[in-house]
């Protein structure tokens, strides 16, 4: 179905405003009138109210559903005063006031009623219009009038503002860089090329995982060649009306050729380059294919000449695109923006520091080395957490403990101080995280037990155990990821021990257990049952940490159940493996449990100590 917009002379635009403008004005009135007219009392809390009128200081109440307003009966010097509270539901409330001799009825009608009534008719009219045109304003990106609802809301970036950004303010995607410093040659210098007879790429798509900077590059490459940045994002295109993204596209290569050399940087590609195929059981999308068929249109129609334009896009699901877009002579460059190693972090860190006061004792590099797995983006965020933290201690400068608890908190979640576990629950809470820490001490795989806190925290978790990982890891072997998994259980299994039953507290760590056996059998091929063969169906791009489960591909009846078994038997047996750990250092359990219960908080050099006592469960080792 077509929508198609009537042009509309100017003034209907005029006219529209003024409405706006006066429907504005009335609901205010509205809102404000009780405060006009009946000039509200001054409001106190119910628990005062039924403390007054207790100690015999009220005279008069008049009860409404909202609102109840009372008189004092007057005193020495002061004069009679009104005041007023808000009810909460209380049906004792007549007998009180009546034991206590007090006048009370019901409210009566608010007054200028004909007013509120008439309001009540037309301002709801009036906000509609004031609505539709607000979105109509919205539509035809600002200042132009209905006529020009299709055209682009591209904003431009030119060269010299104050916020440039440059390749110094990106870091730890250094292979990305090295590639666009190309692109900014291209853009400064097209004939040097041109004159050989090289063609200059058109498209380069930015693939990373959120948060990495593809958007900050985008930027940067802007900056550094000092060309016009068109910046426009695909979900923007997917917009009301049938059309529009298509002619939104036309209007944004028409601005850029006038513009020329300059970038168009298309933000969330996969928003309308969604693989045309994909969405086939749905009966496609159609207004995303058009303005999709818009942009090839596009792409292929510039570049000849002098006009030098560049389309950059940025997406994190490279593998939902339509094939078409990858074509040479389209987006024929992808360039890799990953997540940072331990040196690009430190790089990072460092540039975000510099905005905040960092204190002596602030090491970046061993904040870089607890943080494998961050982003750009989240590093960004832990440096602004930190300083917030450091702000909230009344602190002049930031410290390093700022930076750990602020890990923890991204790590963890806010600590809940108000979410009170009662004493059986705490103790239950307690042995569960001593379990997990005593089992990852053991464990190859598990990352270093830093901290174990019965102090709820976040979504779930009740207590916690803090593993951080001392060093980057980009391959894991078979023991060690089953190492983890027999530290995932290690909470139940300690409950199981002590308590002889089990709560619902592990199912978190269920869930991630079970996950990752798995994702050994179906995705790493580590079953001898199974062999090196691929079940799951690899949708996601495999970025280091992607731990996202994916589908499993069609496989026989008999498969399925043979993949349930091998994954049930990695879990038992690390089951069994915590198990035994857990009983063969029951004592040490005990005396950490006990130790926790009491501090709340295990951590640092207390912690290691005391996990150092552990004692491998000798035949188990060996059998595994
Ligand atoms: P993306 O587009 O990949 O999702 P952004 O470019 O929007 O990520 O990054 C968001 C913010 O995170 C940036 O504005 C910047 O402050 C910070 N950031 C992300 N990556 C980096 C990086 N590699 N170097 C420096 N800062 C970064
Ligand atoms: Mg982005
Ligand atoms: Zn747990």
């Amino acid at each position: 179905m077509a929508i198609k917009q009537q042009p509309k002379p100017p003034r209907s635009r005029v006219i529209g405003n003024i409405l706006l403008l006066v429907s504005g004005l009335f609901l205010l009135v509205n809102l404000f009138l009780p405060g006009l007219f009946g000039s509200r009392p001054p409001q106190v809390p119910y628990s005062l109210f039924i403390h007054q009128v207790q100690e015999g200081e009220v005279s008069r109440v008049y009860v409404a559903q909202d609102q109840i307003r009372y008189q004092l009966k007057p005193q020495a010097e002061q004069p009679e005063q009104v005041l007023s509270t808000t009810p909460i539901f209380d049906l004792e409330l007549p007998k009180l006031l009546e034991s206590q001799g007090v006048e009370f009825a019901a409210a009566p009608p608010p007054r200028n009623s004909w007013f509120t009534s008439l309001l009540g008719w037309v301002i709801p009219p009036l906000i509609f219009v004031g609505v539709w045109q607000f979105f109509l304003n919205r539509g035809s990106g600002g200042g132009q009038g209905v006529l020009s609802i299709g055209k682009s809301k591209a904003k431009v970036y030119v060269e010299g503002e104050s916020e440039k950004v440059t390749f110094a303010d990106v870091a730890g995607v250094d292979e990305a860089k090295t590639e666009l410093v190309e692109i900014v040659d291209f853009l400064k210098n097209p004939k040097r090329f041109t004159q050989i007879g090289a063609r200059i790429p058109r498209g380069v798509l930015l693939v990373g995982p959120p948060g990495t900077g593809k958007t900050l590059l985008a930027k940067a490459v802007a900056g550094e060649a000092g060309v016009p940045f068109f910046s426009i994002s695909g979900s923007e295109f997917v917009e009301l009306f049938v059309g529009v993204g298509s002619s939104r596209v036309r209007d944004l290569f028409e601005q850029a050729k006038k513009q020329a050399p300059c970038i168009v940087f298309i933000d969330e590609l996969d928003a309308i380059g969604k693989s045309r195929a994909s969405n086939g059981f749905y009966g496609g999308n159609d207004e995303r294919e058009q303005t999709l068929n818009q942009l090839l249109t596009e792409m292929d129609g510039f570049g000849g000449g002098d006009q030098t334009v560049i389309v950059l896009a940025a997406t994190n699901r490279p593998e939902t695109l339509d094939p078409a877009l990858l074509r040479p002579g389209r987006f024929d460059r992808q360039v890799l923006v990953d997540r940072p190693d331990l040196s690009g972090r430190t790089e990072i860190l460092d540039i975000h520091a510099k905005g905040v006061k960092l204190g002596p004792d602030v090491d970046l590099k061993a904040i870089a080395t607890r943080t494998p797995g961050f982003a750009g983006a989240d590093l960004a965020n832990l440096v602004n957490e930190a300083a917030l933290l450091a702000a909230r201690n009344g602190r002049e400068q930031v410290a390093q403990e700022d930076f750990a608890e602020a890990i923890e908190r991204i790590v963890a979640g806010l600590e809940k101080k108000s979410r009170v576990l009662n004493e059986k629950e705490k103790k239950i809470v307690a042995y569960h995280e001593v379990g997990h820490a005593l089992v990852g001490a053991l464990m190859p795989g598990s990352n270093r037990v830093e901290k174990i806190s019965i102090i709820p925290r976040g979504m779930a978790a009740l207590g916690y155990t803090l593993q951080l990982p001392t060093e980057d890891r980009f391959l894991l072997s078979e023991t060690e990821l089953r190492g983890q998994i027999a530290t995932m259980l290690g909470g139940r299994s300690a409950e199981e021990i002590i308590f002889n039953s089990i709560t619902t507290g592990a199912s978190n760590d269920l869930q991630r257990a079970t996950d990752l056996a798995e994702r050994m059998v179906t995705t790493y091929g580590m079953s001898k049952v199974l062999g090196p063969l691929a079940y799951q169906q690899s949708q996601q791009p495999m970025f280091l940490g992607n731990e996202a489960p994916n589908p499993r591909r069609l496989v026989s009846p008999q498969t399925a159940e043979a993949i349930d078994q091998e994954v049930k038997g990695i879990v038992e047996q690390a089951h069994q493996q915590a198990l035994d750990i857990l009983n063969h250092n029951r004592e040490l359990l005990e005396t950490i449990a006990s130790k926790l219960l009491e501090t709340e908080v295990i951590e640092g050099e207390t912690l290691h100590t005391l996990l150092k006592q552990v004692q491998p469960a000798g035949e188990q080792l060996a059998s595994v």
